[in-house]
């Protein structure tokens, strides 16, 4: 029996390819908790985790299906929240270093 994929918000951004522009969907991996960018159009998308070193992904067996959720114009509003906050956090604390 194979899984069913999840559905995944994604987030459309107008980037450029070979110095012209391109439509992109990124969406937020909360398995490997960075944003994942594919082409613009909705639907089912198989992982390509092969980099990110995470043998227990589980999106690496069902893939996962994008679904339109809004237009961003940079990548860190994918962001969840809450990873948004601790990066904030840490660099904060980098700059109070030497204080
Ligand atoms: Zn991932």
């Amino acid at each position: 029996m194979t899984k069913r994929a999840p559905e995944l918000p994604a987030y459309r951004m107008q980037g450029q390819s070979m110095g012209r522009p391109a439509d992109y969907y990124l969406v937020w991996c909360e398995h490997c908790r960075r944003v994942h960018r594919h082409s613009a159009r909705d639907g089912h998308r198989t992982a390509h985790f092969a980099q990110a070193g995470n043998a227990v992904n589980p999106y690496n067996a069902t893939g996962y299906r994008l679904r339109y959720a809004g237009t961003v114009s940079c990548p860190d509003d994918v962001m969840l929240p809450e990873e948004r906050a601790h990066r904030l956090m840490v660099q904060r604390r980098r700059g109070m270093r030497g204080r």
